[in-house]
């Protein structure tokens, strides 16, 4: 079903591009990121070149997108973005390459779902701005070698694991980015509030916050939905403030740690069959009915962070936290 704080992108987030930052003072959060970009961005445009390429990773919803715009609008260059899934043909991305004007930045989201025949046009493009393509077949078959105007590859990743060593090694910039603290998304989210005309109050702000997961793409969504919820019971003064907000946020089943009926069922599945685990993801993916990827690129990485839940070699364990979350007691290990 549909999950209010699935971080993943929907259509609904049109809606957001008016919430996205434009630049990187206006960007909450990431500071090492941010301060990293800072710099590299400046010596660029000192010397008038193409800012070195940039890897982005980091769960869905951090702001990698929103980063790679701000990149290109602070560098003053074009932007153009595509998507590992979407390059099919080594064809359509020697079509992107050659048609970039020099120093624009190309965006590649969710590089890891690349081709691997593909990432080898990717190599020389990278290196040397050059495009090695074949014409024509079998004895006729010829290499060209095409140069490309210098530009700035920003790739986004939720895994950067998931990378071949080759391609990591050519991004001389390599970002990870983090899950916002509580305070920096209750300042985006009183932003937005502000940037919807949405009265909330402080306090208001502040549980949205809470509850999002750390994720800035959640903390719009969330907002977004207690404004529809609000249009039918205004406080006295009109403004949305806790009390009102933990309402909506508790009618769409978001708990007080931002977890979602998803979270709590992957919890209490290693809880009840697995006496805790340890248990293997692809258990888990089955008995859920998810894909194993929607569990380690969406559920799995906050209910780590929040201690919730341990990835050991043997497999996930629920740690005393997740017990305690679900309100159950976790068995007593056996005595010797
Ligand atoms: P990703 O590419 O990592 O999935 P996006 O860049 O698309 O994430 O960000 C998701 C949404 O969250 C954006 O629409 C933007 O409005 C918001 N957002 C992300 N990072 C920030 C931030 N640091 N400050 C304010 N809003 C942000």
């Amino acid at each position: 079903g549909e999950r209010a704080i699935d971080a993943r992108r929907t259509d609904e987030d049109a809606a957001e591009a008016t919430l996205r930052p434009q630049l990187l003072d206006e960007f909450v959060g990431q500071k090492a990121s941010r301060e990293n970009l800072s710099v590299f961005i400046q010596a660029a445009r000192g010397r008038g070149e193409a800012m070195d390429h940039v890897l982005l990773h980091g769960p869905p919803g951090l702001g990698k997108t929103t980063l790679a715009q701000i990149v290109s609008r602070e560098l003053g260059v074009g932007f153009r973005a595509t998507s590992g899934p979407v390059i099919q043909r080594a064809g359509d991305l020697a079509a992107i390459l050659t048609n970039l004007q020099p120093r624009d930045v190309l965006f590649i989201d969710e590089i890891h779902r690349l081709q691997p025949a593909i990432e080898e046009v990717l190599y020389p493009a990278m290196e040397d701005f050059q495009l090695d393509l074949i014409i024509g077949e079998g004895p006729a078959a010829r290499s060209v070698r095409i140069d490309l105007s210098p530009f700035t590859l920003v790739a986004a990743t939720t895994r950067a694991g998931l990378l071949a060593t080759p391609l990591r090694d050519r991004f001389g910039i390599p970002l990870r980015l983090v899950f916002y603290t509580p305070e920096e998304l209750r300042l985006i989210v009183s932003r937005g509030a502000e940037k919807l005309r949405f009265a909330l109050t402080s306090d208001g702000a502040e549980e949205i916050a809470r509850r999002s997961r750390g994720t800035p793409r959640v903390a719009g969504r969330l907002l977004r939905r207690v404004r529809d919820f609000a249009t039918v019971g205004r406080t006295a003064t009109g403004a949305v403030d806790r009390a009102l907000a933990d309402a909506a946020l508790s009618r769409l089943e978001v708990d007080a740690l931002g977890l979602d009926s998803m979270d709590r069922r992957y919890l209490r599945r290693i809880a009840e069959h697995h006496h805790g685990g340890p248990v293997g993801v692809e258990t888990l993916a089955a008995a859920l009915a998810e894909a194993r990827d929607t569990l380690e690129d969406v559920v799995e990485p906050f209910l780590i962070q929040e201690g919730l839940v341990l990835r050991t070699s043997r497999g996930r364990v629920l740690a005393e936290r997740g017990w305690r979350h679900l309100g159950m007691v976790p068995p007593a290990r056996a005595s010797a």
